[in-house]
């Protein structure tokens, strides 16, 4: 469930009609509702209760402070991929303590980064990346406290550019070479081996995968403790899938995805970590556009949107489905159209949906993408000099720009003209 619904004929967030918003900041524009990403941390919250446990949102999926801070006060720690990331949870007000270090190629910089600001966990991606961490905390008189990813080898059976666990992404190290990997671990004077992570992949609507993984998981476990190693924690990443299209079978909640957890790995005695970023953020966000043109083509109805590819890249990079509706509810029975929605930047890529039914939109129409909050502003850019999206976050009936949209003069001004080319052209 989210918090944009019709009332009295018109879609809102929360409490506030969404043309309030339109009329205030402009379109495009991202709205986040505050009650809906409280509710989905709370879900995971239930879901792991009675075990020892640590939730950690995956920062990547929506990093702006005020979503930060809120999950932050609700208790959420942060996984971060970046010092970027790292500083943002920072500045959100969580402490190094609550931040868990991920990604494949952290540098050196960021690892002396990481430790100096006391990070709980650095989730540790190969071995040449375990050396280089126990040289910069031997340096510093400190041991790094680490899981190693491993990767199990398993079929997450998502799409392929969202897929991590097969023995072919370059994610993790080879469940075969774990023990060696933490025997290693064991002997370099800057480590010490906390526990074991793992992150097969993202938007995975089937909990057969993550079932065949923390298997593998806690088998490896048992082995690592048998071997001596105090394996205390298990990291077992993020990737829950969410309904993008409301008219296809729900994915698995929360609950059966926590039900899961104890049965694979609940006995292990081990504190549980999870990694959550889509499932958190991406229903509690829309991107609310407007109709620039509606254009007849020849067999066919293109809708062009102020929204575009650089604002929301999921259709593009993903293939990725998301529900379009209109801000005015459409009459019951009102008859539809089969249209193509476009945005008007200069790449046919540029299309969110091909050949969808919609009820008839005008120029100067709103509409909203669903399951907008995840992976869309974070992953906008500024193609075709069109300025960075902003972002709107709703409590009840109050909502506050939380990134404010650049003037394209703010744009321009990033960029410089080196003095050998001062002079003006002509
Ligand atoms: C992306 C990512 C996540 C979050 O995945 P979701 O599908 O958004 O839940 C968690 N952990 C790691 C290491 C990731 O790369």
């Amino acid at each position: 469930m989210d918090h944009f619904l019709y009332r009295d004929g018109t879609l809102h967030a929360e409490d506030v009609p969404l043309p309030e918003i339109a009329r205030a900041v402009g379109t495009p524009v991202y709205v986040y509702s505050a009650a809906t990403l409280t509710r989905h941390y709370r879900l995971f919250e239930e879901a792991l209760s009675g075990l020892p446990n640590g939730i950690f949102y995956a920062v990547k999926a929506n990093s702006n402070l005020a979503v930060l801070r809120l999950l932050a006060r609700l208790g959420a720690g942060m996984d971060t991929v970046s010092a970027g990331e790292i500083m943002r949870a920072l500045r959100a007000g969580v402490p190094g303590a609550r931040i868990v270090f991920s990604g494949v190629g952290k540098t050196a910089e960021e690892l002396a980064l990481a430790l100096d600001v006391g990070i709980r966990q650095f989730n540790v991606e190969s071995e040449p990346e375990l050396e280089l961490l126990s040289r910069i905390a031997a340096a510093r008189g400190r041991r790094a406290p680490v899981a190693i990813r491993v990767n199990p080898d398993v079929d997450a059976r998502t799409h392929a550019k969202i897929a991590t666990g097969k023995a072919e992404n370059k994610f993790g190290i080879p469940l075969s070479r774990a023990c060696e990997v933490y025997a290693r671990a064991a002997a370099l004077p800057g480590i010490e081996a906390v526990g074991v992570d793992v992150h097969i992949g993202s938007q995975l609507t089937d909990l057969a995968p993550f079932e065949l993984a923390f298997r593998r998981v806690a088998e490896l476990t048992r082995r690592l403790r048998a071997e001596g190693h105090d394996i205390r924690r298990l990291d077992l990443g993020g990737g829950l899938g969410i309904p993008y299209a409301r008219d296809n079978a729900p994915p698995p909640l929360p609950f059966d995805y926590g039900a899961l957890i104890r049965r694979t790995v609940g006995d292990l005695g081990c504190e549980i970590d999870i990694e959550p970023g889509r499932l958190i953020a991406g229903n509690a966000g829309i991107l609310l556009a407007r109709v620039i043109r509606v254009k007849q083509g020849e067999g066919r109805r293109f809708v062009i949107l102020d929204a575009a590819m650089n604002d929301l890249i999921r259709p593009a990079l993903y293939d990725a489905h998301h529900d379009i509706v209109p801000v005015a509810e459409p009459a019951p029975g009102a008859a539809g159209e089969i249209v193509d929605i476009v945005g008007p930047v200069c790449e046919t890529g540029d299309t969110f949906a091909r050949a969808r039914p919609m009820p008839p939109l005008a120029e100067g129409d709103l509409v909203a993408f669903r399951t907008a909050g995840a992976y869309g502003a974070v992953m906008a850019s500024e193609y075709n000099s069109r300025p960075l999206v902003p972002e709107v976050l709703v409590h009840g009936d109050q909502f506050d720009v939380v990134r404010a949209r650049p003037s394209i003069e703010e744009m321009l001004d990033r960029d410089t003209i080196p003095g050998w080319l001062a002079e003006s052209a002509g």
